[in-house]
């Protein structure tokens, strides 16, 4: 395909094997990274970036187009948890996650849609979870950012689509990744006993739908909510 794909927090988990199922299809793949990178596949081309500060968001997307071109593809992918119940939240806790998935990704949106309006085409996608849409106790912060992309999206859709750019959340359930090996057995099976299909997603099962929203066969979908859960959000 050719294109020019950027994923943040392309580094590991969920983000690294979207930036790969990209790339294997044949696109020029940036992914940000916060530390160093020594292990990264050569394909794909790094680019160092917190999210939460927007000096360096700009950066990032300056370093790609000078090295792949404008970003034709934006996966909105990096995001972080700090489980705790609501009574015990801090402000600090509650706004910090919120800045890293929910603003963070208003500030990769905003900077992409300079290069796609010009091109009248671009494709964005945003990574949520189930829970943005269920809630989950112990998450206020993480379900208020993941929901708050769902709006984000939506939002960007209806201002965008007559440019030929369309934007899309991809919410996945639970992933077998470090964020989801960090909690606690118990917990772990629990969350099994509720998911339809008995088992976590594979990295890979999440990549698959986020490279068919970039694709030319996705090109009439925009401001949808895909779940890629087992079946433990139906309903919602
Ligand atoms: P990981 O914890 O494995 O990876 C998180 C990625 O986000 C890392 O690349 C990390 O970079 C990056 N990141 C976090 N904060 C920042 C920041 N401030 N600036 C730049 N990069 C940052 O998580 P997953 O792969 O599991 O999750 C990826 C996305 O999928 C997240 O948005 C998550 O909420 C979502 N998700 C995950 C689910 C799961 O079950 N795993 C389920 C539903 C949604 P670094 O290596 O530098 O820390």
């Amino acid at each position: 395909m050719g294109r020019t794909v950027l994923v943040t927090g392309g580094n590991r988990g969920i983000g690294l094997a979207i930036a790969q199922a990209f790339a294997a299809q044949g696109d020029q793949v940036a992914v940000t990274h916060r530390g160093p990178v020594d292990d990264l596949p050569g394909e794909l081309f790094p680019v160092q970036c917190d999210v939460t500060d927007a000096a360096a968001v700009d950066a990032a997307f300056t370093a790609v187009e000078e090295e792949l071109g404008p970003v034709e593809v934006l996966v909105s992918n990096a995001g972080i948890t700090d489980d705790g119940l609501l009574m015990r939240m801090s402000e600090d806790s509650f706004t910090k996650v919120v800045d890293a998935n929910l603003t963070a990704a208003y500030r990769v949106a905003k900077r992409a849609t300079r290069a796609m309006l010009k091109a009248r085409a671009g494709r964005m996608i945003f990574v949520s979870s189930v829970v943005g849409l269920t809630g989950s106790a112990g998450q206020v912060n993480y379900a208020a950012s993941k929901s708050g992309l769902v709006g984000l999206a939506r939002s960007v859709a209806r201002e965008l689509g007559s440019r030929g750019i369309t934007a899309n959340v991809v919410a996945p359930g639970f992933v077998d990744t470090d964020m989801t090996r960090a909690l606690p057995d118990a917990r772990r099976t629990e969350i099994l006993g509720q998911v339809p299909l008995g088992r976590y997603a594979s990295v890979e099962e999440v990549a698959s739908v986020v490279t068919w929203l970039g694709s030319d066969g996705a090109g009439y979908v925009t401001g949808a909510v895909i779940p890629v859960d087992g079946g433990l959000g139906m309903g919602h």
